[in-house]
């Protein structure tokens, strides 16, 4: 008789965005002539970058070809074009990693759900809440046991570790695997670099291995801000980074990340030896995953090319001003938020003590815009409301000033 892995079981039934597509379907079902204006899902809406598109369609010729096809890329792990580009990109904003510690992927979604294969079930995770749901959900598909360090007005959405450690079935306990995404998704606050040496040493004094996210490095504005954990002192002893092209150059569609596994991350087995963590991943990938296609890898290629990153950086700022006009909105209207500057993402205070769900509907029933309510993201994101970026500049100045009216009304 099939067993099914029950810990499915325990997850959450709905799926935020689920929630929100049907709350959305049955608002235009009643009223068919609204002029819906999305701010929800963080999905980009500009096109690729024209190099981009070039080296795919290059690339796809040269797959037509006798002498130039490619079949299986021999390691899986991504031709070294691309990993010596990536390796390049970091050394462009001071972060030294090698290409033999980089992987090559088809986002950063899968990684942060794979990663855990190389865990034991019984390690204690911390996520900070509110977090990005995959962190919690690829955990709890494994039964591992999650405790939560709160984000919150108080600190930013800054999470900083507790010395006294989380509490866990009447104990204080405290983690072996700690997540981390900065800038976050979805409050738009970044660590600084003071925060992130103090995550890596209190990483090292518990012997935790840090999962940090990184897929919004690329909208850090402000230079002393880090875009990477390895900018700073220590890391590679105990983080892993994941990062993706889908936010930087519009992959979203194309699907293209890469990880990082430092040569120098350890773990002990539990009969005292110590293994790999760089040499387990490697192993779970060689049988797991066959790589990330040819034309998609030099797509990728050619984001880090001059010309790459100077087109992609265009897209970036129209994001980036979007947010501002975002920023500017709230900032009259005296609302509190967080994010807008080194991220595409705006995160705020939902008006008159609403909680987020109840706020979502009233932005959807009187003005049409549909954000995502906080809640859907962890206990300390209810009466807080995300707004993303990503959007059409027009649509985005319509929708604020839509705020606007609502708020002053
Ligand atoms: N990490 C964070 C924090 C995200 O918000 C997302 C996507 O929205 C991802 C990772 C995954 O992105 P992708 O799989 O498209 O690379």
């Amino acid at each position: 008789m099939i067993k099914v892995n029950e810990n499915y079981l325990k997850l959450e039934k709905n799926y935020l965005f689920i929630r929100i597509a049907e709350k959305v379907k049955a608002f235009q079902a009643a009223d068919p002539e609204a002029k819906l204006i999305r701010m929800g899902i963080g999905d980009v809406t500009l096109p690729l970058a024209p190099v981009v598109v070039e080296a795919m369609q290059n690339a796809a010729a040269e797959m037509g070809v006798k002498e130039t096809f490619r079949g299986y890329e021999d390691s899986g792990a991504g031709y070294d074009f691309l990993r010596e580009a990536v390796a390049g990109y970091y050394r462009s904003f001071g972060a030294d990693v090698p290409a033999e510690d980089i992987r090559i992927n088809d986002g950063a979604k899968s990684d942060c759900g794979n990663l855990v294969d190389i865990f034991g079930d019984d390690n204690i995770v911390l996520v900070t809440d509110p977090a990005y749901p995959v962190y919690v959900d690829s955990n709890l598909m494994s039964g591992r046991k999650i405790v939560y360090a709160d984000s919150n007005e108080a600190n930013g959405f800054a999470a900083m570790p507790s010395a006294d450690g989380y509490a866990l079935d009447g104990k204080q306990v405290f983690p072996d695997i700690i997540y981390l995404c900065s800038p976050n998704n979805p409050t738009g606050s970044v660590y600084t670099k003071a925060q992130l040496a103090e995550w890596i040493a209190y990483a090292k004094a518990h012997g935790a291995v840090i999962l940090f996210d990184a897929a919004y490095e690329a909208f850090v504005s402000q230079p002393e801000l880090p875009r990477s954990i390895y900018q700073i002192e220590g890391a590679k002893e105990v983080a892993i980074e994941m990062c993706s092209l889908s936010k930087t150059a519009g992959f979203t569609g194309v699907r293209c990340g890469y990880t990082v596994v430092p040569s120098e991350l350890k773990a002990t087995a539990s009969d005292g030896t110590e293994v790999s963590l760089k040499q387990l991943w490697n192993r779970r990938e060689g049988s797991k995953f066959n790589g990330v296609s040819y034309p998609v890898q030099r797509a990728a290629e050619a984001v880090f090319t001059p010309e790459g990153q100077k087109q992609i950086r265009e897209n970036i700022a129209y994001y980036q001003e979007n947010a501002r006009i975002m920023a500017e909105t709230l900032t009259e209207l005296g609302i509190a938020f967080t994010g807008g500057i080194n991220s595409p993402y705006i995160w705020f205070k939902c008006p008159d003590n609403m909680d987020s769900w109840s706020f979502f509907d009233r932005m959807l029933s009187e003005i049409a815009v549909v954000g995502t309510p906080g809640a859907g993201f962890g206990k300390n994101g209810d009466g807080w409301f995300r707004l993303t970026a990503f959007g059409d500049r027009d649509n985005t100045k319509e929708a604020m000033q839509r705020l606007k009216k609502m708020m002053k009304a």
